[in-house]
């Protein structure tokens, strides 16, 4: 009744600004994105918190769009099942997840998040709710993956589950070269036994490619069994560089299954590393131990967004096909020099569709899997060469065949970005769904570089310029968000309380 209250309310203030020819923006309490965040015309879903039920016959649960990453495993942990792809990202919701493009090591096997959802709930832009599904409305279920929210908002979702194992039985293998690496993962997709595929670059000569197999034994009695969400534990990447560069043999180990889904919140993946480079601090392990607290990914984005660093790291998914990665690698190599780079192997979407994509096919006519590479670091420091940089990239990306993913900077102008997508389908299925008073993908990814440097250079952004106020601002925020309790009281670390 509740859910049914809130979403008819959500309707009513939907209709009021579709009648005033307004377009809104959806706010819902947090976000993973590095754009900035809009304050006007907002609609506000951030009382739809819960998971409504989870039926352990059918292995599905009903969700509302803010249940973030952590409560959803913890929710249906508690029934033996899981969904079967997470976000790695504990504080990413459910309606981002379908509204964005989520995807992590599971999808080589599932896909994108939006693959495993059975029906979604959406109020239109003109206050209208339905119901969409592969059979229902079936064109806008697909369309609205990925293009986010400029169809309506989504207010409830079916979501299928799996059966939860104990472990993610998981074995780090060293390459040597990003040819390895590829080669490593195309042969690990087609490998049925495992459950979780990724990779880590460490340089351009030094890598790990991570599989994993859900199980409920360890498969021998001398497999340690490792966490990696406690203040004590090393953070995930750094224990993969450690473990591959003590051994040059691949080495397994048993992570508890929350502990694997969420192993790179401690570091943000590894951009926590860039905090201690801008407050000169040491980074070790006492360190990492002391600032525990700042350094899971909640409390970082925070920190990143209210200091206005984000604005000069290049954080950037990009989706390419296997044939170019490599060339794309040597490219990033050379003009931005960061490392590491995340490997995340993805399969496809049917076309056309706002997610990342590529027209390569297999012999059989399928899409072929495209390779997700996480290119996350800090770039020029100057503004003007930030933004060349980052178009250079983009043309490099397109002249590659690869794609952004749509949650961070895009500096397309409006005819390059459409010539990636199927911008007649994209529009008709506005005019239908009568979604053309929201603003569209576009308007809402595109970097107005005017704009920032307008703001880069007022009176009002001047402090933010002196070192290191805006980043002390930016941990004051974090502090006052409150967002470390949630990491501290975490019940899901709970499952991951089994000793060797
Ligand atoms: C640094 C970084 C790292 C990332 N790493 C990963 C990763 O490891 N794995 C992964 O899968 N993904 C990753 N992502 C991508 C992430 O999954 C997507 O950006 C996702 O959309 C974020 O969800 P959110 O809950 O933060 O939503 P938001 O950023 O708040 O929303 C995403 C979009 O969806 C819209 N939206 C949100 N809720 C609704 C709703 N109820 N109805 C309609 N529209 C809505 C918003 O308006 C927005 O346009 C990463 C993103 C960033 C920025």
């Amino acid at each position: 009744m509740q859910h049914d209250e809130t979403v008819a309310t959500i309707s009513t203030s939907v209709r009021q600004f579709y009648e005033r020819k307004e377009s809104f923006r959806i706010f819902h309490g947090s976000t993973n994105s590095t754009r900035s965040k809009p304050t006007k015309n907002l609609v506000d879903t951030s009382r739809l918190r819960h998971v409504l039920s989870v039926d352990k016959k059918k292995m599905t649960c009903l969700v509302e769009p803010n249940v973030s990453m952590d409560r959803l495993v913890e929710a249906t942990l508690e029934h033996g099942l899981v969904p079967p792809v997470v976000m790695e990202f504990p504080g990413i919701t459910v309606g981002g997840g379908y509204s964005g493009t989520s995807g992590e090591s599971s999808s080589f096997k599932h896909g994108f998040f939006d693959q495993t959802i059975n029906w979604v709930e959406m109020v239109l832009a003109n206050g209208e709710i339905v119901k969409l599904s592969r059979t229902e409305n079936s064109d806008l279920f697909h369309a609205a993956a990925g293009a986010l929210g400029t169809f309506g908002v989504t207010t409830l979702m079916e979501l299928q589950l799996q059966e939860a194992k104990k472990f993610v039985e998981t074995t780090y293998w060293p390459v040597n070269s990003m040819q390895e690496a590829i080669a490593k993962l195309q042969k690990a997709t087609i490998d049925s036994k495992w459950d979780y595929l990724d990779g880590i670059m460490f340089s351009k000569t030094e890598g790990a490619i991570v599989t994993g197999r859900l199980a409920n034994e360890v498969s021998s009695s001398t497999t340690p069994i490792k966490t990696f969400s406690n203040p004590e534990d090393e953070w995930f990447y750094l224990h993969v560089k450690d473990v591959i560069s003590k051994s040059r043999q691949p080495v397994t180990e048993a992570i508890p299954l929350a502990e694997y889904l969420f192993r790179y919140d401690r570091g943000g993946f590894w951009v926590g590393e860039s905090a201690f480079d801008y407050f000169h601090w040491p980074f070790n392990k006492t360190t990492r131990r002391q600032l525990d607290d700042f350094l899971h990914t909640r409390m970082m984005y925070t920190a990143l967004h209210a200091s206005g660093q984000s604005k000069k790291y290049v954080v950037q998914d990009l989706a390419l096909p296997y044939s170019t990665a490599e060339q794309f690698v040597e490219y990033t190599d050379e003009t931005f020099g960061i490392y590491p780079l995340w490997l995340c192997p993805l399969k496809q979407n049917p076309l056309p569709t706002m997610h990342p994509h590529s027209n390569e096919s297999e012999a059989d006519g399928s899409l072929k899997q495209m390779l997700n590479i996480g290119l996350w670091g800090p770039g020029p420091k100057r503004y003007q060469d930030f933004v060349a940089k980052n178009r250079d990239l983009e043309r490099k990306l397109k002249e590659l065949g690869g794609m952004k993913w749509l949650y961070a900077h895009t500096y397309y102008d409006e005819g390059q970005f459409w010539e990636m997508f199927d911008r007649k389908w994209y529009d008709d299925l506005r005019q239908k769904y009568g979604a053309t008073s929201l603003p569209s993908v576009y308007e809402k990814v595109r970097i107005n570089v005017e704009t920032e440097e307008r703001k880069n250079r007022s009176l009002s952004e001047a402090w933010k310029r002196i070192w290191p106020l805006a980043g002390m601002y930016g941990i004051w925020k974090a502090i006052r968000s409150k967002t470390h309790l949630e990491a501290r009281n975490a019940a899901w670390r709970e499952y991951g309380k089994i000793k060797n």
